[in-house]
């Protein structure tokens, strides 16, 4: 177990800054995720704290050690990939034991058959073949322990390399994007067993993806980065509920967050779409705004206390237990709304124009950069009824 620190470290590849003064502190015992699109510098992250990379500026410290001199084999750091990185040619049993041989034998000693018959060699052997069986048990590989990776599914294959990263007992493991290779159903799957494992372990995880729900499924808390930067570090919930930007709102959720462009009139109320909302905001904030709301805090019909807007239902989309629906508001914006597929309208041509309610509750209100807007201090009334369209 171990603590993580990052402190405004810096990386650059020729003219290009991948990482600019980037912060992150992880928690003894954590599991963080960073979270962004390919190309934003997840990956450079991890391979500087396994130690597979120089930093150009910044520190990296372990339980508070600085560990910038510290070779990549004496962190303590295990890192799975995306791609397994196995030897095709060793049996499971040998590419779970190769750190620890790497590590505990001298180079004649890790020699095929002989090495074991090399003074002191027996005891060592049969120290890691204990702990490679130990760990197999742990992902559930006993059986396959004598397979080549050939021979394995693209899920086992993946527990061989969960299993190599345990079987040092590391402070720190390290993931990166490691369910990229495996399909869909898998995917859910494997990424349970990953949950689980750290809930037994209770070692630090830092896990790389560019899947938010993956991300929202199983972490304690969730980086999001763009372009080298991380632009909110919080709960999956917080994230979801108060995301600190228009970016982050966008980037969480499935269907993604509903955004209209809203205005502030001359008595500081919010308009969107020719309805004033009972929000007040700052007046120091921008007059062009958005008003955000996810796809379940819209419902068919006019209710008490909620915000209200004139749509036109335009298309459904059947899901099992739920509906997606897309609607059109007056103002032009296309819009989301997800209901219990029993409570969802039927599309008609032509259809006419309702009143959809929206809980004011998870109304969200950004600023012109983007920003949200802190509504906590603005005065909530009753809603003005929308001018008729
Ligand atoms: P991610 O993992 O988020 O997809 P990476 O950390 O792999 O992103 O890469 C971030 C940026 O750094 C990308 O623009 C990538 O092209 C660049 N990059 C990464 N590694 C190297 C390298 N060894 N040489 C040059 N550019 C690199
Ligand atoms: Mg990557």
């Amino acid at each position: 177990m171990a603590s993580l620190a990052l402190q405004a470290i810096c990386k650059s590849f020729g003219e290009t800054r991948v990482l600019d003064r980037l912060d992150l502190e992880v928690q003894d015992g954590e599991f963080l995720s960073l979270l962004g699109p390919s190309g934003c510098g997840k990956s450079t992250v991890l391979k500087l704290i396994a130690g597979l990379d120089h930093l150009d500026a910044g520190a990296i410290r372990l339980d508070g050690r600085d560990v910038a001199r510290v070779a990549a084999k004496h962190r303590n750091v295990a890192m799975v990939f995306q791609s397994y990185a196995l030897y095709p040619y060793m049996s499971a049993a040998r590419n779970i034991a190769t750190p620890l041989e790497m590590r505990r034998l001298s180079r004649w000693q890790r020699l095929p058959v002989i090495g074991r018959w090399l003074p002191g060699a027996a005891s060592i052997h049969a120290g890691i073949d204990a702990s490679v069986r130990r760990v197999a048990e742990t992902v559930s590989l006993e059986q396959l322990l004598e397979r080549k990776p050939g021979q394995l599914s693209g899920g086992q294959r993946q527990r061989v390399a969960l299993a190599r990263a345990m079987v040092r007992n590391p402070a720190i493991f390290l993931f990166d994007e490691p369910l990229s290779n495996l399909d869909t159903h898998l995917r859910k799957q494997v990424r349970t067993e990953i949950a689980d494992l750290h809930r037994r372990l209770g070692t630090t995880f830092v896990y790389v993806t560019h899947d938010q729900e993956e991300a929202m499924a199983i972490s304690d808390r969730v980086a999001v980065m763009e372009g080298g930067r991380i632009l909110q570090l919080a709960a999956p919930e917080t994230l979801y509920v108060r995301p600190d930007s228009v970016t982050v709102a966008r980037f969480i959720g499935d269907p993604a967050i509903n955004l209209i462009p809203a205005a502030a009139d001359a008595s500081g109320h919010v308009v969107a779409d020719n309805t004033q909302i009972e929000f007040l905001v700052p007046g120091r904030s921008a007059r062009a705004l958005t008003l955000g709301f996810r796809p379940e805090s819209l419902f068919p019909g006019a209710r008490a206390g909620a915000m209200q807007l004139r749509m036109r239902l335009v298309s459904r989309e059947y899901q099992g237990a739920r509906c997606t629906l897309a609607l059109e508001t007056a103002g032009g914006s296309t819009v989301h709304a997800v209901l219990p597929a029993a409570e969802s309208p039927a599309v008609k041509r032509g259809g006419d124009w309702q009143s959809w309610s929206i809980d004011r509750a998870q109304l969200l209100v950004f600023d012109s950069e983007g920003l949200r807007v802190d509504l906590a201090s603005a005065v909530a009334g009753t809603i003005s009824p929308s001018e008729e369209i």
